[in-house]
């Protein structure tokens, strides 16, 4: 969804009365929206510490097909290969 502050550039311009110019700032809503999203994923991580790495490669294995349906044969080549960073790269 793009931001409705910036539309998705990430800065927005604002006027420097003192000065008598426009500066370009990063747009504050996306900068909180990605503290947040960075706080969230710490969250997350904490919380799946305590999961089993049986259970992490299940779900991991299952999104990496669910979500890429349209590349199965190049999914079966990384299997093949055992290209372990190349697979995680497709979750
Ligand atoms: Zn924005």
């Amino acid at each position: 969804m793009s931001c409705e502050e910036c539309n998705g550039k990430g800065f927005i311009t604002q006027t420097d009365y003192n000065h008598d110019v426009v500066m370009k700032i990063q747009c504050p809503s996306c900068l909180h929206e990605a503290k947040f999203l960075e706080e969230l994923e710490m969250q997350i991580r904490v919380v799946l510490r305590n999961t089993s790495h049986e259970k992490m490669i299940e779900v991991v294995s299952s999104a990496i097909l669910r979500t890429n349906q349209d590349s199965t044969d190049r999914l079966e080549t990384l299997v093949h290969s055992k290209n372990i960073p190349a697979l995680l790269s497709y979750v």
